[in-house]
């Protein structure tokens, strides 16, 4: 399966520093790529990037994505960006239930579950993340939290699952440079392979990334693992010739 690696840019650019992140991104890239490549990018920015895509030859190979995404379809819900419009600005992917989202947010297993039936609504793809917090992990919860969040998403989504991203991020990984063991990560990545196996026979479509401080140095060997199928990039995702050697790691 061709690898994804998808930056999450978070609440970090400028105009100025994203032309610059960019440019930098095109001088890398060749016109086939090894993998497909996202920048999940602040709504604001979304418009910039589209028109940077349409200028910049070898940009053409980098979707855009969001980092939310209302579960409404549109009304009277002050600040609130609908899927629709994501997808009319030229959205490929959207991260759903990102562990930032679901502790300074209060978002529920069952919110993030109708954000991603409001993206595959709009033809866009969510990026499904799930994750254990430290205290779940040193309890042993890890498979059953995972399993949960996961199961939201498939229970509310029926047979358009098989269009689902995945992204395994333990909370405590992620922006802390701890990274999860390539073992570690591995077996979760099957437990959650196995759940989309039982949910649907098109289980082999849906990739599952991993995320946590996966950088330059680690990526080789997370990416070499039967279930990794790319990865969600945070910190690394900011600096153009990290984010190039990802992706030059996760050629197939
Ligand atoms: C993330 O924000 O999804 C992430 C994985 O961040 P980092 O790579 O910085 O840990």
């Amino acid at each position: 399966m061709t690898k994804l690696i998808a930056g999450n840019w978070k609440m970090n650019g400028s105009l100025a520093a994203n032309t610059a992140l960019l440019h930098a991104l095109s001088e890398g890239l060749t016109e086939k790529p090894p993998c497909d490549i996202a920048v999940c990018v602040p709504a604001v920015y979304i418009a910039q990037i589209q028109l940077l895509k349409s200028t910049v030859a070898p940009l053409t190979a980098v979707e855009i994505g969001a980092q939310d995404v209302s579960a409404q379809s549109g009304g009277a819900f002050t600040g609130e960006v609908s899927a629709r419009m994501l997808h009319e600005l030229g959205c490929r992917y959207v991260i759903v239930g990102h562990s930032e989202r679901r502790q300074y947010h209060g978002e529920t297993d069952a919110l993030v579950a109708e954000k991603a039936k409001a993206a595959l609504g709009a033809g866009i793809t969510p990026i499904v993340c799930v994750g254990e917090t430290l205290a779940e992990r040193e309890a042993g919860h890890t498979q059953e939290v995972v399993k949960r969040q996961l199961a939201a998403v498939v229970h509310a989504n029926g047979h358009c699952i098989s269009e689902i991203v995945v992204a395994y991020e333990p909370v405590w990984a992620i922006g802390t440079g701890k990274t999860a063991s390539p073992e570690e990560a591995q077996a979760v990545h099957a437990v959650l392979r196995a759940q989309l196996k039982a949910a649907t026979d098109q289980f082999l479509r849906i990739k599952v990334l991993y995320g946590g401080s996966m950088n330059a140095a680690n990526a080789a060997t997370l990416l070499a693992q039967p279930d990794i199928d790319g990865g969600l990039i945070g910190g690394a995702s900011l600096k153009a010739t990290d984010f190039l050697t990802i992706i030059a790691a996760a050629r197939i």
